[in-house]
């Protein structure tokens, strides 16, 4: 059996940022770049005032105090460039160019202003509250290089260099197929022998919370036939189709069978992973990607984050470093592990006075779910030791986006 992150390097041999298309900036949200963004012009474009003041020359501040006239005024978005001759200044205001002649701007709060003169009593250095031209960027500077995921502050950007439509990869449309003969929704009524489906709901809620927004879900009883029609509609309209339960192999497990028979080549099947051992990874034509997760909720969703949510950021055009998401974090707490395979322990991120640390929060079964609603994610434990102690770093897999 394989080692998880020898499955993802896998994973990350198979995917490829689907192609890219033109979104408006107000739609750009969420999505990864696939184009450099560039500064349009120098940042700031001109010298600008940094205050609210008096545009002057450097020249005339050295008497004090120094009387000056004042010739006339900018605000900012004015075209108004009075020409500042020596003995004259301008009334300038924040984010107004610098008017010709002025080299210094002196603060409105160091000054008197009376019948069209102003008197100035303390020292200024030259060039003061003035941001110059470029000083953030020159034009054609790289701003935000492509696999860049934009958020606010990249709109912001984006907008600040005139990219009102923006390229970005398209995001993979995703599809969920839950089997199990035993699965109920919940709005049914469960007898004795059923039980709800709860991986087709908590899947899409985590989909939603990773910006993978409108996924649906469907049962589909343990039967070769059935689910084969499912996999082929799936892979007919969707790049990514996630399966839970039937990936064993068990006399009702087939996932696999399926899988093949709908055309997949399959990556990997059977990881050396606890919980999520049974996880499977194929490829179709046409670049789909399917996961079939194990049917316990606890290890659905460790196999989920662990392989099906990074390789969707990987297509969305996320750059590989970046799609699986590790932090070294000290644990608050010592942890047992029994050796053998890669252990996924529960965790909840915990604020120290000593800094961040993890909380491992150990469920008692793989099935455990309402312990996953407690943790902030998982902590990887390496098979080879069976303590780890507290204080020490551990990689720490994060399972919700940052607050
Ligand atoms: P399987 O992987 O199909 O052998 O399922 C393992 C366990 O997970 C069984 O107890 C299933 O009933 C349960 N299970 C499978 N699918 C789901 C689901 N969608 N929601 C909740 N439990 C499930
Ligand atoms: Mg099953």
């Amino acid at each position: 059996m394989i080692t998880p992150d020898v499955a993802w390097g896998i994973v990350l041999e198979q995917t490829r940022p689907l192609e890219s298309i033109a979104v408006s900036l107000a739609d750009a949200l969420g999505y990864c770049l696939a184009e450099d963004v560039r500064a349009d012009r120098d940042l700031p474009p001109a010298d600008r005032s940094a205050m609210d003041g008096y545009a002057a020359r450097h020249a005339d501040l050295q008497q004090r105090p120094c009387v000056l006239s004042v010739i006339g005024e900018v605000a900012a978005g004015s075209p108004h460039r009075p020409r500042v001759k020596p003995g004259t200044c301008a009334r300038i205001f924040t984010g107004a160019n610098v008017p010709p002649g002025a080299d210094t701007v002196v603060m409105v709060e160091q000054t008197e202003e009376c019948v069209g003169s102003v008197t100035i009593r303390s020292s200024v250095a030259q060039g003061a509250n003035i941001l110059r031209r470029a000083e953030d960027a020159r034009k054609g500077v790289m701003l935000l290089p492509r696999g860049t995921r934009i958020d606010a502050g990249q709109v912001g950007v984006c907008a600040a260099v005139g990219k009102g439509t923006v390229k970005v990869h398209r995001q993979p449309s995703v599809t969920i197929l839950c089997t199990g003969s035993e699965l109920r929704s919940v709005h049914d009524r469960v007898r004795p022998h059923e039980t709800r489906n709860s991986n087709g709901p908590a899947l899409c809620a985590a989909l939603s919370q990773w910006g993978v927004a409108g996924t649906k879900f469907f049962s589909v009883a343990d039967r070769h036939a059935a689910l084969l029609v499912a996999l082929h509609r799936a892979l007919k309209r969707h790049d990514v189709v996630l399966l839970t339960g039937g990936v064993s192999d068990g006399k009702y497990d087939f996932v696999r069978d399926a899988i093949e028979a709908a055309g997949a080549t399959i990556r990997f099947h059977g990881l050396a992973m606890k919980p999520g051992k049974p996880a499977l990874y194929a490829t179709a034509p046409a670049n789909r990607h399917v996961f079939g997760l194990p049917g316990n909720p606890l290890s659905a969703l460790t196999a989920f984050h662990e392989f099906a949510l990074p390789a969707l950021r990987r297509l969305a055009g996320h750059p590989p470093e970046t799609c699986r998401p590790s932090w070294l974090l000290p644990l608050a707490e010592g942890v047992e592990s029994k050796a053998g395979r890669v252990r996924y322990e529960l965790a909840r991120l915990v604020n120290r006075e000593s800094g961040l640390a993890v909380a491992p929060t150990p469920s008692q079964s793989s099935a455990d779910l309402v312990s996953a609603g407690h943790a902030d994610g998982v902590v990887v434990l390496p098979p080879d030791r069976p303590r780890f102690a507290s204080g020490e770093f551990v990689v720490f897999r994060p399972w919700k986006p940052l607050p």
